[in-house]
């Protein structure tokens, strides 16, 4: 009595942290609301991504199914319901699904998300919503936006679900076959000198798991034992099994009996193949490395770690890891190269890293292995046999004439002009005015053009450099063009978004937007936010008319204009203006670089909804604070004495 507990149990397909293992004798979801229930459980809610899927053998009376997107509001049910409460929840494990599709034994659908990086805020709700690592950065002249990776994508679609007009789903045609996937002759290459394993020779190798680093080790250790030598494979991995740091320890020797602990001791290795650089310059991993001793194969590759899913301006700084790696062995014992991007642009498929990465140390002469006994592991590995053998052969071949790999490995289409960075602040002037003309017209570019020129002359007359005459050029800009009901269709229709789809897909597709527009979609009732809606290809021929009706933007007709989300728009672009006017009256070369902060602080307010009202409301309390600073009088510096300076 007096228990008002909900205990929420994951049925979802694998036992957890397993890579997938099936769970040990028959479970159903039936079985388990049929034990919850016998033992008086009060009521039990089973929650499922497909709720079809019990149409045919309901659960008892009483036990309702509810489809995903009512999660929340079963949860906020139960909450209040006194007693001991059961919310089942039914969906296979998504990274399993993926892995089932890939043999054929789960459907596989034609569907897959895609995001316009122009239309995208870099607000990291996508990442929020689907704590998915698939959803990776896009550097561009526009900040940093977001990319689905479709060789890792589980199609789980949660990402759809950020709150943004990016993405669409792709429904039918299928990816485009990478460049490398094909019958590729593979050149002769010349035999690397292979180490010696008179005495035990240590190979360590890193990764992340669930990215096949584990296998790594098990084909060198099966190749080894298919020489005839002694080896020990040693598996460190972290608390989380999937996404989480791995340190694979490999011993191989001519006699078994040399071998006689299977981690390696610090500074012992002779050979480091690391798979993920950030695990790489990890402590325990770095404690391994000794200058004159090891040699390091280095996917150079900047994979961000899962936590980005959560920190959408976490920072990648892979200079100072290839630095770290370079210090600790040397810089005449260590190779770099973009492993993940080369084997992922070249077999389709980001698993293809790290064979790709054994074929490159390989070459390098850091395996004390033969290639014949390598591919026969792959071969009684039995997974992803062809792919496998493929990808270390281009690892190989990568490491001995790497522009030819490149040439293979470049992509079809030159990538999208946004994602060139300009290198002069002239350039990044120029390319905004022709962007603003589009948006709306000359006079809107000249309004652009006119301040910047004047935060150019006022920061020419202080200091030598254009630290705010770029914020400034890069900030204000962002606040006029944002991204309203016209600008996201135009930018839907422009040309450019449907060749960045063309260039990844092919065969017969449709596009699906998801969206939600002003006046139809009514915020949840539970949470307050508003859910977006999915929309068929008919869209793009109401965007082609909304893009056609950017002159009314700001006008009486406006209608658009009315909303509180474009009112809070020209409020921020209108105080922005001012604080700049603020600012330059009162700009010094000391209190220049608040200044340059205060005039960045656009960058912060990403988003759409009620996802760019939070940022709004974190920017401005922070350019109060900054503002503050900026207007109270300079201190001078005192003497220990007392006396100024
Ligand atoms: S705007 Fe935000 S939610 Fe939408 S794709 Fe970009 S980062 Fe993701």
């Amino acid at each position: 009595g007096g228990l008002n507990i909900t205990y929420k149990i994951l049925y979802n397909d694998a036992v957890a942290m397993t890579g997938g293992q099936p769970i040990d004798g028959p479970l159903s979801p039936r079985m388990v609301v049929d034990q919850v229930l016998a033992e008086g459980v009060k009521r039990v809610v089973v929650v499922s991504d497909d709720p079809e899927q019990f149409a045919a053998a309901p659960f008892p009376p009483g036990v309702a199914v509810r489809p995903r997107d009512e999660l929340e509001a079963v949860q906020r049910e139960l909450r209040e319901e006194s007693g001991v409460t059961v919310l089942l929840y039914v969906q296979t494990c998504a990274a399993e699904k993926r892995r089932r599709r890939k043999r054929g034994a789960y459907p596989d659908l034609p569907k897959r998300a895609f995001i316009n990086e122009l239309v995208c805020e870099g607000c990291g709700d996508c990442g929020v919503k689907s704590n998915c690592v698939s959803v990776l950065p896009l550097e561009t002249e526009f900040g940093r936006k977001r990319l689905i990776d479709q060789s890792s994508c589980n199609k789980d679609y949660s990402c759809v679900k950020g709150f943004c007009p990016s993405f669409v789903t792709v429904e039918g045609g299928k990816l485009r076959k990478p460049s490398g996937a094909g019958a590729v002759a593979f050149p002769a290459l010349p035999e690397p000198a292979h180490p010696s394993t008179q005495r035990p020779f240590n190979i360590m190798i890193t990764g992340i798991g669930g990215t096949g680093v584990v296998t790594i080790g098990a084909l060198l250790g099966m190749a080894a034992h298919l020489q005839g030598k002694g080896v020990s494979v040693l598996d460190m991995t972290g608390l989380a099994q999937k996404n989480g740091a791995v340190l694979c320890h490999v011993r191989i020797a001519d006699r078994p009996e040399d071998i006689h602990a299977t981690r390696i001791a610090a500074g012992d290795a002779d050979a480091v193949i690391a798979c993920d650089v950030l695990v790489a310059v990890s402590d325990e991993a770095l404690a391994k490395m000794q200058l004159g001793i090891t040699r390091a194969a280095v996917n150079a590759s900047a994979v961000m770690p899962a936590s980005f899913t959560g920190l959408a301006d976490l920072q990648f700084p892979v200079d100072a890891m290839e630095r770290e790696i370079i210090d600790a062995v040397g810089r005449e014992n260590v190779a770099f190269v973009d492993a993940t991007r080369l084997a992922t642009s070249l077999l389709g498929d980001s698993i293809a890293t790290n064979p790709f990465m054994l074929g490159y140390a390989y070459q390098k002469g850091m395996v004390p292995l033969s290639e014949e006994a390598l591919m026969r592991a792959i071969e009684l590995n039995g997974a992803a046999i062809d792919m496998n053998k493929k990808s270390f052969h281009w690892g190989r071949w990568a490491a001995a004439e790497i522009a030819k790999v490149e040439s293979f490995a470049r992509p079809r289409e030159a990538p999208a002009d946004s994602q060139r960075l300009s290198t002069s602040l002239e350039e990044v002037i120029s390319r905004r005015v022709a962007y603003l003309t589009d948006y709306q017209n000359a006079a809107y570019a000249r309004r652009y053009s006119a301040l910047v020129e004047r935060v150019r002359g006022a920061e020419r007359a202080v200091a030598r450099g254009t630290a705010l005459s770029d914020a400034v050029a890069r900030h204000y800009f962002k606040l006029l063009a944002i991204k309203d009901e016209y600008e996201v269709a135009r930018l839907f229709t422009d040309g450019e978004f449907e060749r960045r789809v063309a260039a990844v897909f092919e065969g017969d597709y449709q596009l699906h937007f998801h969206l939600a527009p002003p006046f139809w979609v009514k915020p949840d009732p539970l949470t307050g936010e508003i859910k977006k809606r999915e929309y068929g290809p008919w869209m793009k021929s109401a965007f082609k008319l909304l893009a056609r009706m950017k002159g009314l933007r700001g006008t009486a007709l406006d209608l658009f204009g009315r909303s509180a989300e474009r009112k809070l728009e020209r409020r921020l672009l209108a105080e922005y203006e001012a604080t700049i006017e603020h600012l330059l009256q009162r700009v010094t070369a000391d209190n220049l670089p608040l200044a340059v902060e205060i005039a960045a602080l656009p960058e912060q307010i990403r988003g759409y909804g009620h996802v760019k009202d939070f940022h709004v409301r974190a920017a401005k309390q922070r350019e109060q604070e900054l503002l503050a600073r900026f207007d109270a009088p300079a201190v001078k510096a005192t003497t220990l004495a007392g006396s100024e300076e």
